[in-house]
């Protein structure tokens, strides 16, 4: 093994986005999978699992003994919002850096880890997305909300999608109100005559979520102006979109010592 190799150890390996997380850590010349962290199958090693690559890692189900028991550089984390938050605090602790494709960190998890990364002296990216389609559409979404603020986003992913909104829609919620003056929309005496069928608000601003088998990740965000509509709409077709980005954040995660939320504060 090289100098130059970064020992991974990733969590929720049999996972949709875990599975090719670790055919990407194969596959990548400089990157070993050291090991894996997996809700079963404590023990065995990752080729010994269906359908998974020619790799010795061996699994555990639990993420402290892993850490204790595993010399690793980063932890890549594709599981659940409970799991991966817990994880990215006991990779802090072990001095492994994080990045972390989970979704459902709030702004106070975030702003409370990254203080930690901080006093640890050591790198972690969060984001929400990897794909690189669809920090443009966030980005190019910021910039038409300048000039058209009425905008609503709806988000369509799969129905074993657990947070709802997505974080992609809550990011890019956040990114448009910090460039549009508040405003609520909709008729000022409109009224639900069903819970939730204007969406969730954020900031005056009207977040939609759909859940249904067959999509995977997508997002439109629509603006609409006097006599004229924009819409930004990004598809993530597979889960293989995300692995560029992954990539990114592993090779970039060494060089920081701070907390960074979203792919976009690292790409070019
Ligand atoms: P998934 O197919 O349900 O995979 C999650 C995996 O994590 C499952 O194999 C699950 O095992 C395992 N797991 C659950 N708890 C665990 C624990 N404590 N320790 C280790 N493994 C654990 O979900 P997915 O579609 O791959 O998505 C995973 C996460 O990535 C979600 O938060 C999703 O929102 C997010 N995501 C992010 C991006 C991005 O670009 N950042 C893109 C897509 C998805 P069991 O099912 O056996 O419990």
């Amino acid at each position: 093994m090289s100098n130059l190799t970064t020992r991974i150890i990733i969590a929720g390996p049999r996972g949709k986005m875990g599975k090719e997380a670790v055919q990407l850590v194969h596959e990548t010349k400089d990157f070993h999978l050291a090991a894996a962290v997996d809700s079963k199958n404590n023990g065995k090693k990752i080729k010994e699992l269906s359908g998974m690559p020619d790799e010795d890692a061996v699994i555990y189900d639990d993420m402290e003994t892993c850490l204790e028991e595993t010399e690793a550089d980063v932890l890549i984390d594709l599981t659940t919002p409970a799991a991966g938050k817990e994880h990215l605090e006991l990779a802090l602790d072990h001095h492994v850096r994080p990045v972390v494709g989970t979704t459902g960190f709030t702004p106070e998890d975030i702003t409370r880890l990254r203080q930690k990364a901080e006093e640890k002296e050591i790198g972690a990216i969060i984001a929400p997305n990897f794909a690189v389609g669809a920090v443009l559409m966030m980005k190019f979404s910021q910039m038409a909300a300048k000039y058209f603020p009425d905008v609503e986003i709806i988000e369509m992913h799969h129905d074993h999608k657990l947070d709802a909104p997505s974080g992609t829609a809550a990011k890019t919620a956040a990114l448009i109100n910090e460039v549009r003056p508040h405003k609520s929309q909709g008729h000022p005496e409109e009224q639900e005559e069903l819970d939730g069928a204007r969406g969730a608000e954020v900031d005056g601003l009207r977040v939609h979520s759909v859940r249904l088998p067959g999509l995977v990740a997508h997002q439109e965000v629509m603006f609409g102006g006097s006599g004229q509509m924009l819409t930004i709409r990004h598809d993530s077709l597979n889960r293989q979109s995300f692995m560029p980005g992954v990539k990114l954040a592993v090779e970039t995660v060494w060089n920081i010592k701070t907390l960074v939320y979203g792919l976009e504060n690292i790409m070019e």
